[in-house]
């Protein structure tokens, strides 16, 4: 039997033995603790999209972290050579909170909200036919879930899609990016700073 109930009284599972029928039954209780512990890793995409609906600057929407404050070993691309350092950008918290967490926890920019917030919690592979293949929860909070959801696999094999292919090109764009700052350094030159950056990635992401 998969469902139990916690202590605390959340609906819990064997995550190791759930299928991806089971887990399309999460349902959020919207508790908003997702927009609170965890750092989100934003592309030139959702920065693009945020700066377009907020007329924010840039700057006030990310912010550069060092590379021991977030758990993205396994994606060596995310790293940005800075004239701070090298950096990973995420969504810009304040107060302990994403700035964009009203405080009825609501998302205040929900239509336009960065997609690894769409996807959230959901971690899904797929076929070589792109069909859903396992589902897994993140399990970067904790996450008061119930199950009795109904949610449809192709939103999610959508979704996962665009964050993948929106990552891909800003890993791009960064490969780029950090080549030039290589370059810079060999000939002597002060490395470029995150406003040089921020600018570039818009620039770069203007129409994705
Ligand atoms: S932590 Fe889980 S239940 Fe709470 S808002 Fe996020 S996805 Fe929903
Ligand atoms: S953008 Fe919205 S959904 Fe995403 S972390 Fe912030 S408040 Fe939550």
């Amino acid at each position: 039997m998969l469902e139990f109930r916690s202590e605390t009284g959340y609906a819990e599972a064997n995550m190791a033995s759930a299928g991806v029928s089971f887990w399309l039954k999460f349902r959020c209780t919207e508790c908003g603790n997702c927009c609170r512990d965890p750092l989100l890793p934003m592309n030139g995409a959702d920065l693009a999209r945020l700066v377009a609906h907020t007329g924010q600057r840039p700057a006030s929407i990310v912010r550069f972290v060092r590379t021991d404050r977030i758990d993205m070993d396994d994606e060596p691309e995310a790293r940005i050579v800075l004239s701070e350092g090298t950096r990973i950008m995420v969504l810009r918290q304040a107060r302990g909170a994403c700035q964009f967490l009203g405080d009825d926890d609501r998302c205040q920019v929900y239509p336009q909200r960065p997609l690894g917030c769409r996807v959230f919690p959901f971690d899904p592979t797929f076929t070589q036919r792109g069909k859903l293949r396992r589902l897994q929860l993140i399990e970067a909070t904790d996450c008061p879930y119930e199950l009795d959801g109904n949610n449809d696999p192709d939103r999610i094999v959508a979704l996962q899609r665009q964050l993948d292919q929106q990552t891909e090109a800003f890993y791009t764009f960064i490969k780029r990016w950090n080549r030039n700052q290589q370059r810079r350094r060999r000939e002597g030159l002060k490395l470029r700073g995150r406003a040089a950056f921020l600018t570039q990635a818009l620039r770069d992401s203007s129409g994705s």
